[in-house]
């Protein structure tokens, strides 16, 4: 009979870092376009798998010397390898019992409502609508937009179905949300990303995470944060299974432009002039000119772009601000990172362009 030990072993040594069990009817609630019971109706149990980011892929950043190694080791190598093979290991051994394992590798972009901001309608990120911009030229159809996207049975759900992963991550019991929207585990604080299998194996679940509180609300997040994208005083609270889960409320966009490109203070790829410049008012949000929106946000990416590609597929992360800021804190100040490294992320102050 195959038992919840037995998914953990296997999930843990094919590569995961951790792994926890959730019963679906916990899901219940959820909006019907993000609620995974859609995909899978008969599925009994969701299995989260963390998989660690190592703290020295962001050292390059810490330093403001190496960016290339985050988005391609951290998000694409994760994404696209370390999980899907570990994900692909796991869902094997369950269907060699009998039962069927539905996969769901960390993917974005590609929903019925906006994976920014939850709007219907659009749901390109910039990367895509780039590119959908450019092939429009040439009046060549894009082979991953959505935007036309409708169900595909009466009452059902327009594809591609996408669901709150940090929320699924907490429905598993592996951890509890960050005020910096970011998911929180007891091992590693924000350094993970989870990805899942829905089975109808009824293994088993998890109690949802009880323990000490993960976030120290101390604000640090908010604090590092370039483009001032988290409120410290406003939150968004939902409830999953019964618990409670509050963050700050993020502006998506507003986000989306500084973490891809950080702004003039912080992003060394784009010299002073272009900022200076601003030409046609495109880097507006990011000089705190405009709210933050899809079409600004679009302008910040047409102007930019070429300074640090996007080789991996994945974005350009170039400010990570609120994770290095919430491990350095949750190290020195204690709630989960303490004594894990010989020395600190973080001893003096994060670096800041003086421009
Ligand atoms: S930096 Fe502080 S407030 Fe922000 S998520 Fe981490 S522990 Fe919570
Ligand atoms: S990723 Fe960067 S821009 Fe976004 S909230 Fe964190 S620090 Fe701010």
């Amino acid at each position: 009979m195959l038992t919840s030990e037995m998914v953990k072993e296997a999930a843990l040594s094919a590569g995961a870092d951790l792994v926890g069990i959730g019963d679906m009817a916990r899901f219940e609630g959820v909006p019907a376009e993000m609620d995974p019971r859609a995909i899978f109706p008969e599925a009994r149990t969701v299995i989260g798998m963390a998989f660690r980011i190592p703290r020295g892929v962001q050292q390059g950043i810490e330093q403001g010397t190496q960016f290339y190694q985050y988005p391609s080791m951290a998000y694409g190598g994760i994404n696209e390898i370390f999980a899907p093979a570990v994900l692909y290991h796991v869902g094997k051994m369950i269907e060699d019992h009998g039962y069927e394992a539905a996969v769901y590798r960390n993917t974005g972009a590609r929903g019925v409502v906006s994976d920014m901001d939850g709007s219907p309608g659009n749901t390109l990120s910039p990367e895509e609508q780039i590119k959908v911009n450019e092939q429009a030229k040439n009046k060549a159809a894009h082979h991953r937009s959505v935007q036309f996207t409708r169900p595909a049975r009466e009452g059902g759900v327009a594809p591609d179905l996408q669901f709150h992963f940090r929320l699924a991550a907490v429905v598993c019991g592996l951890g509890e949300m960050g005020w910096s929207k970011m998911f929180l585990t007891p091992e590693f604080g924000p350094l993970q990303r989870v990805a899942f299998i829905f089975t109808d194996a009824p293994l088993e679940p998890d109690p949802m995470y009880s323990g000490p509180p993960i976030c120290r609300r101390c604000m640090a997040c908010v604090r590092e944060c370039p483009g001032q994208c988290l409120s410290r005083t406003e939150s968004i609270t939902v409830y999953v299974g019964g618990k409670k889960c509050e963050w700050g409320r993020l502006d998506e966009w507003k986000c989306y432009a500084f973490y891809t490109h950080g702004g003039r203070k912080f992003n060394p790829f784009v010299p002073r002039e272009v900022w200076d410049a601003n030409e046609n008012g495109d880097l507006n949000l990011l000089e705190g000119k405009c709210t933050a929106n899809e079409a600004e946000i679009m302008k910040v990416y047409g102007a930019l772009e070429k300074y640090f590609p996007s080789w991996v597929g994945y974005n350009m992360a170039k400010c990570g601000g609120c994770i290095r800021a919430c491990v350095s804190m949750l190290e020195k100040k204690g709630g989960c990172m303490e004594h894990r490294f010989r020395r600190p992320l973080r001893t003096g102050k994060a670096w800041v362009m003086d421009r």
